[in-house]
């Protein structure tokens, strides 16, 4: 006999699903690799930003103590004894020793040629910008030799010369060594992955990727780029949640368009335990996703596997634990699944497609996101304003496909599929998904939203 059916919320199945999967074990990924996924500790930077005292511009590394008081009209010369590029001290010819070695000291009456970036040299606390000086400008490219830039250089020739640390940037002014630059948890962007380089990481620890098997049911069913024969249809939920899994950084295996047996079923279960994945790795997944079977027709093939009566003298007697078939408030959904098989944890979704995207958005993402190490897995929504009205069944939450209508518009109209001819949406009639961005979330005890009413959605992508 199938347990009786137990009835709940959302926010309930949600809990129940996050509490099939704990976070994954940490790996350490390069940079590249580890874009997207979640950060498993807080990142020290190993360094200081910027590295040294550093010039913020082209131009004359001086003493504030030669130049004060200097004016376009009462202008000071300085005698140029050193040429400091970026990426090390420079000096006299014969001198520079390359990055990391001691760099000119400029004494009394003295400036250095400096550019951006490079190191202030010992004696020099102002930078003055080339072109506020008698040289104008430097020539790209122009040669490091003493002849292209000792000599003298008159300033200021515009501007009033320079105050300490005028165009210096400090030592540390951003970033200093063992400063927190990332928070654990964080999910890696390239931003991120920036502000890791910069702290001197050429790798992070991450949660390794969560593995999803992804497994459709349906006798109906054929592979996407079959024609379908009468009665048949192409099996696009394999291909949307696997494609939604991956889009999260999950490897996944994808079964599509199992027979609605439950030895059909049993034996591709299994098979998806033992599978190879793309990253190489031999072992079983982390999570099952399953779409189909999970109603009350005669042919539901999730619902007969998960009754321990049907898998009784099976080799499938004991693949089951912690099965639970659920009715949950919502609309459209309300058929869900959830267990583990041979341990391994178990979605099982409707088979609807509209059902089964918004199953993915509601209950997958949570717990694909909880395996990679999100810290709060549960979504958050955001208000939008209804750009029109429409009825909401009473007593469960509805789930309306929506997109805002236009790009800056907080208002949200429905996302509907592509025949218009027929009013409502209907679980089935997929083609709404290809316009929605978001889910509009209407509570259980709201029947009918107006035009001007505020909503809460969930937005996607
Ligand atoms: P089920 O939940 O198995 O009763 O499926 C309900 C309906 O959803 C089926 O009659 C199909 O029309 C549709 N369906 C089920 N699985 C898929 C799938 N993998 N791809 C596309 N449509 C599906
Ligand atoms: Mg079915």
């Amino acid at each position: 006999m199938t347990p009786p059916e137990d009835r709940r919320t959302v926010a309930q199945h949600v809990d129940a699903a996050l509490a099939l999967v704990a976070p994954l074990p940490v790996v350490e990924h390069d940079l590249d690799a580890a874009l997207g996924r979640v950060l498993a500790s807080d990142v020290v930077s190993l360094l200081d930003s910027p590295a040294s005292d550093s010039s913020a511009m082209d131009g004359y590394a001086v003493r504030t103590a030669d130049v004060r008081g200097a004016t376009p009209t009462d202008p000071v010369t300085l005698r140029v004894v050193a040429d400091v590029p970026a990426g090390g001290p420079g000096g006299p010819a014969g001198v520079d020793g390359g990055p990391g070695a001691a760099g000119p000291r400029i004494g009394p009456g003295e400036a250095a040629r400096i550019m951006t970036g490079a190191v202030v040299p010992a004696g020099a606390d102002a930078v003055v910008p080339v072109e506020e000086t008698s040289t104008g400008r430097f020539v790209p490219g122009s040669p490091a030799s003493p002849d292209s830039w000792t000599g003298t250089v008159t300033l200021p020739v515009a501007g009033r010369g320079g105050a300490r640390r005028t165009h210096v940037r400090a030592r540390g002014e951003d970033v200093r060594r063992g400063d927190v630059v990332l928070g654990s948890g964080t999910r890696l962007s390239a931003r991120h992955v920036s502000v890791a380089a910069s702290a001197g990481y050429a790798t992070l620890p991450v949660h390794r990727e969560p593995r999803v098997a992804v497994v459709s049911t349906g006798s109906e069913l054929v592979a996407a780029g079959t024609v379908p024969g009468p009665g048949m249809l192409p099996d696009s939920n394999s291909v949307l949640v696997a494609a939604a899994a991956r889009s999260l950084g999950a490897h996944v295996v994808r079964r599509g368009a199992v027979g609605d047996t439950v030895q059909a079923l049993g034996v591709a279960l299994d098979e998806v335990l033992s599978g190879a994945w793309p990253d190489g790795a031999v072992a079983p997944p982390d999570l099952v996703v399953t779409t189909g079977g999970v109603s009350a027709g005669a042919f539901d093939v999730v619902r007969g596997l998960l009754d321990p009566a049907t898998r009784a003298g099976t080799p499938w007697a004991d693949a089951v634990t912690d099965a639970q078939l659920v009715a949950v408030g919502m609309q459209p959904g309300k058929p869900q699944g959830l267990a583990r098989w041979r341990g391994v944890p178990w979605l099982a979704l409707p088979g609807n497609p509209v059902s089964a995207f918004v199953s993915f958005e509601l209950f997958v993402r949570p717990v694909v996101d909880r395996l990679r190490g999100c810290p709060e897995p549960r979504r958050a929504l955001v208000t939008r304003v209804a750009g029109e009205g429409w009825a909401s069944p009473p007593g469960r939450e509805q789930l309306v496909l929506v997109r805002h209508a236009g790009p800056d518009d907080a208002r949200v109209v429905l996302a509907r599929p592509v025949q218009r001819g027929r009013e409502g949406s209907g679980s089935h009639r997929l083609s709404a998904l290809a316009v929605a961005d978001a889910v509009a979330v209407v509570p259980a005890d709201v029947t009918a939203l107006a035009e001007g009413d505020a909503v809460r959605v969930l937005l996607l992508d």
